[in-house]
Parts: C-alpha cells; sequence; structure tokens
C-alpha cells in the first residue's frame, strides 16, 4: 500500500501547539502537514478517511490535496461588531485583496490585526475544521475579553450523525395528515408532526432516515437537510397531500401557489378580535377555519355585545357556543379546509329566529375568502356585494396577516465525542452548559440547549452565515459550534489550557490555510439581530 499522509492538519496532542503568528491574511501558515513523497494524502478529518490525490478534493469537497499537503477548502468565518454602537451589525473586514464592500453596506474599516479590536473579532466554526478522532482539541480555542473578563470560545466544525430540521410553513392549507411521510426526490425524509396556532410542522431529516434506510434515502435526506440549512429552495411531497417548495425565510409554495398571508388567528380568535368592529355593520359573521370556525352571535363576543342570535344552525361540531370544529375537511380552500362555497358549511336558519333581510358576512381567517349574503324571503342567503364599511373590516383582518414564510431550525445533538474537543472531562461541559456558564452558539448566531440529559441543540439558519453547513458520506450533516464561557470557568471544566491561543494566532494557522486561497471570510447580515456571542448576561451574571 502506498504510504499516505494521516493527517488533517490539526496538531495532535503531541504536535507544536501554538505556531509562530502571521500577519492577517499576509503571511503563510506553517505547513503542519507532512509532505509525502506520494501524490496522496490521507484525511482523517472523518472515518471515511478519503485517500485524496494531489489536485483532487475528497468525498466532502472540503478538504484538498494541493501540492502534497491537506488543506480545509473553505475560509474560516469571523464575525465582526459595529464598534460605534453596541448594536450587534456585523460588518466587513478591509483587508488587502478583499472585494469592496458594496455600496449599500457600511463603510468598511481597515483593520492590521490590531488586538485592540481583537475583541471585536468572533471566530465562528464554519471553516474551521473538526476534530475527528476525537481526543484532538478543537481547531481553535480562541481567547478574548469581554467587559473586562477573560474569556475563552471553543470553536469547531461538528460532525452530526443525530439532527434533523423542524420546519415550520406558516399556512392553513392542509399540507398533509399528521405522521405521513415527506418525500424528497421519491424517499422518505421525514414526516408531518403537530399542527401549530396558523403554521403546519414538518420533521425532516433524522438518524433513522440517514442511516436506518437504504443508501440512497440517506443520501436524499442529507442532500435536503443541507439545502434547507443552507437556505436553498427544496421540493417535497407529501403522501395524501400536497407538494410544497420549502426555503427558509421565505413564503412556501404550496401546490405551485405561493403563500401569501399568515392567519390573524382562528376562526374563534378572528371573530373575538373584530367583534366591535363588525358590531352594526352585520347581523351574523361567520370566520371559517378549518381548526375552530367562529360563528360571532354564538360566540362570547356577541354575546357580550348584546347581540341577538342569528338563527344559524352551522355544520360540524359544537365545541363551546359559537365554536365549531369539523366544519368540512381540511384543504386549500377557505380557511384550510376543502370548501370553495362558505354557504356549504351551513346547515339551515332556525324559523322564526332566522329573519328575511339578515346581513351575513363569511369569511377566511386571513380575509382572503369573503362574501356577503343577505337572507330572502324564503331564508335563503343571496350574494351581494360587500358594503365598503364591512370590506374595511375585512381588510383590516388582511393587514394583520404576517407574510407568511418557512422556518427552518436546524437540531442536533452535541453531546457526543465532539466534547472531548473542549474537555478531557467531558461531562464537565455538559453541566457548565446546563449552569449557564457556557454560551452556546453556531457560527455565532444563539443556540437553544434542550433541557434535560446531552447537549440538544437548536438554531435558527436564518440567523447563521450563509453555507455555514456541509455534509459528509457517513453520512452526516457538519455544522459549527462555538463554546464561550470564563477562562476560569474553561480551567475548571478540564480545558485544554495548553491549546487556548489568541486571535492574531488563530488566523495565523489553521488548517484551511493554502497559497493564495483567502484565509477568511467576513459575513454580514445587515438586518443582524444576533446578539454578540461575548459576555452575555448568563456568562457574566
Ligand atoms: S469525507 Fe471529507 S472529511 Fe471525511 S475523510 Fe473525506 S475529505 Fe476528509
Amino acid at each position: 500500500m502506498t504510504e499516505h499522509t494521516k493527517t488533517d492538519g490539526l496538531p495532535g496532542m503531541d504536535l507544536p501547539v501554538l505556531p509562530e503568528a502571521s500577519p492577517l491574511g499576509m503571511g503563510k501558515a506553517p505547513v503542519r502537514n507532512e509532505r509525502m513523497s506520494s501524490a496522496k494524502v490521507e484525511c482523517n478529518a472523518c472515518p471515511v478517511l478519503c485517500q485524496i490525490s494531489e489536485g483532487r478534493s475528497g468525498a466532502c469537497d472540503r478538504y484538498a490535496n494541493r501540492a502534497g499537503v491537506l488543506v480545509r477548502v473553505d475560509p474560516v468565518v469571523l464575525l465582526r461588531r459595529e464598534l460605534q454602537s453596541e448594536s450587534p451589525a456585523l460588518v466587513p473586514f478591509a483587508r488587502e485583496g478583499a472585494e469592496a464592500p458594496a455600496e449599500s453596506a457600511p463603510p468598511a474599516r481597515d483593520w492590521d490585526g490590531d488586538l485592540l479590536l481583537a475583541d471585536q473579532v468572533f471566530v465562528t466554526g464554519i471553516g474551521a475544521s473538526t476534530t475527528y478522532p476525537d481526543y484532538k482539541p478543537a481547531p481553535f480555542i480562541v481567547a478574548s475579553k469581554a467587559q473586562g473578563v477573560d474569556m475563552v470560545t471553543v470553536v469547531t466544525e461538528g460532525i452530526f450523525s443525530y439532527c434533523s430540521v423542524k420546519v415550520k410553513i406558516d399556512t392553513d392549507r392542509f399540507l398533509g395528515s399528521e405522521q405521513a411521510n415527506v418525500r424528497y426526490k421519491g424517499e422518505v425524509v421525514g414526516h408531518v408532526t403537530t399542527a401549530e396556532y396558523g403554521s403546519q410542522m414538518l420533521s425532516l431529516g433524522g438518524v433513522h432516515h440517514l442511516t436506518g434506510g437504504s443508501k440512497k434515502e440517506g443520501r436524499m435526506t442529507l442532500e435536503l437537510m443541507q439545502n434547507l440549512c443552507n437556505k436553498q429552495a427544496a421540493e417535497c411531497t407529501i403522501d395524501g397531500g400536497s407538494s410544497l417548495v420549502i426555503q427558509a425565510g421565505k413564503a412556501p409554495i404550496v401546490n405551485g401557489v405561493e403563500e401569501q398571508r399568515m392567519r390573524v388567528g382562528c376562526g374563534s380568535a378572528t371573530v373575538g378580535i373584530f367583534a366591535r368592529q363588525l358590531l352594526g355593520l352585520a347581523d351574523e359573521v361567520v370566520v371559517v377555519d378549518d381548526h375552530i370556525t367562529g360563528v360571532l352571535t354564538e360566540h362570547q363576543a356577541g354575546r357580550c355585545l348584546a347581540m341577538p342570535p342569528s338563527g344559524i344552525q352551522m355544520r360540524g361540531r359544537k365545541s363551546t357556543p359559537g365554536r365549531y370544529f369539523q366544519v368540512a375537511n381540511p384543504g386549500s380552500g377557505w380557511g384550510g379546509t376543502d370548501i370553495a362555497d362558505p354557504l356549504a358549511i351551513i346547515e339551515g336558519w332556525e324559523p322564526g329566529v332566522a329573519k328575511p333581510g339578515l346581513r351575513l358576512l363569511m369569511t377566511s381567517t386571513t380575509g382572503e375568502q369573503a362574501q356577503w349574503f343577505v337572507l330572502d324571503d324564503n331564508l335563503q342567503p343571496v350574494e351581494q356585494p360587500i358594503p365598503p364599511e364591512v370590506q374595511k373590516v375585512v381588510d383590516r383582518i388582511g393587514e394583520n396577516c404576517e407574510p407568511s414564510l418557512c422556518t427552518v431550525l436546524f437540531l442536533g445533538g452535541a453531546g457526543g465525542s465532539l466534547r472531548a474537543g473542549v474537555t478531557e472531562n467531558p461531562v464537565l461541559l455538559t453541566r457548565a452548559i446546563k449552569q449557564a456558564l457556557v454560551n452556546v452558539t453556531c457560527g455565532g448566531a444563539p443556540a437553544y440547549v434542550w433541557p434535560g440529559g446531552g447537549i440538544t441543540v437548536m438554531v435558527d439558519v436564518t440567523r447563521m452565515p450563509d453555507n455555514s453547513f456541509g455534509t459528509v458520506p457517513t453520512p452526516a450533516i457538519i455544522a459549527p459550534i462555538e463554546f464561550s464561557m470564563r477562562l476560569a470557568d474553561y480551567a475548571a471544566l478540564g480545558g485544554h489550557m495548553e491549546h487556548v491561543m489568541t486571535l492574531e494566532q488563530a488566523l495565523s494557522r489553521g488548517a484551511w490555510q493554502d497559497d493564495g486561497a483567502p484565509t477568511a471570510r467576513e459575513w454580514r447580515r445587515p438586518e443582524a439581530v444576533n446578539a454578540w456571542p461575548l459576555g452575555q448576561p448568563p456568562l457574566l451574571g
């Protein structure tokens, strides 16, 4: 067998820890990978152990063999805090050779590696490299100061075998029954889960689809998860339901129709919210909703306003006065039902109570559908144009709807071996996180850590830099993760103190570097709403 290098470019425990610093973006990192006589190098950054020929990249396209040196091909991503204010807005560095910022961008400031500014820079796990096999310290363990306190951030790219995405789709339309399979390119990659208020929810990915089925199922699951986490559009179908295009931060497209509005509330809530505005304009109002259809005169809101009963008799199952379940089947019609004619949910009118001339407004929960009827002498509803004053209230319902969006949350289990890159005693990291001593971020975005055992993190991918996620063919998702804490707490939990480095040292080294390639890229999100990852109250309180 040909002899290969066996390195991912990270220092082993027995290798020099802190290479000589070099000026940011100017010098070359010390080449720590052994140059081999063979044209191949072996990457051991994941269990696949690719043997990579010169000029080629490995199976994940994240590592490559350049002149016999294994390099991480993507630049590491840095976040930079806007200095003029406490705002967490992120701005790009102006570095030699960097592209000029767009005209709309705030002016970039020159930065020559001045360590006085170093604490305004946050090294993310994006492009940082991994620690596989996991006895290695994390690729970056960066010291800094926050509000005068010595801090440290442990930065890595996690290999997540246990991970999924939870997708919230703001629509009332029927996407599929709960537990129905969701397919991507024909493969089952997840399922419909519980509907939430105004939204349908999907659970996609997960270890069983990644590794428990066929190879193709695993590949498709991985591809879908990577696309969605990287904010790209993906088309799925639901067994017995709809086809839809999902993209984080964008409107869902259901059966080819782009969703516009997220409902103001359920039918009962809509009746309650707008009851006073409709008083005197209509004798009865029905808000059609697949979940709870509201009937104003029966509803407590109508009673409180002393509205007389209209005599309307509804289909469906009465829950409480003025609130009806199951008036129709789920679908893409009015209020997430399958009806196109709203009168289909009215059983009849009670003689002696209902009167000719009664004015009836029927609307959906978004106001996108609305019709106005007047009862004739036979108590039959006759459609008429909506009076302008009633149309104003219908418009108000629409105005109160938020834009319909897809939300994609990445959910991953970080309680496994990657903890060894942080500490020699992994349970201490888990405990420190639960004690709010450690701020966990993913690509600088705040991560919610689930209570209970392990380190199960959840993060909104739209708060993360573009293309934060990668894959390896094991199959698993690669996601950035950073653990920030006081330096003293890091020492107390058995951290790799001998590997703590300054920002300057971090920037001068790393497996991602290679001749001529950028050493770092900066991410700017003009509307950034993320708190600065360092010095959050739980850390300093
Ligand atoms: S798949 Fe990527 S990380 Fe894994 S061994 Fe191959 S090149 Fe390295």
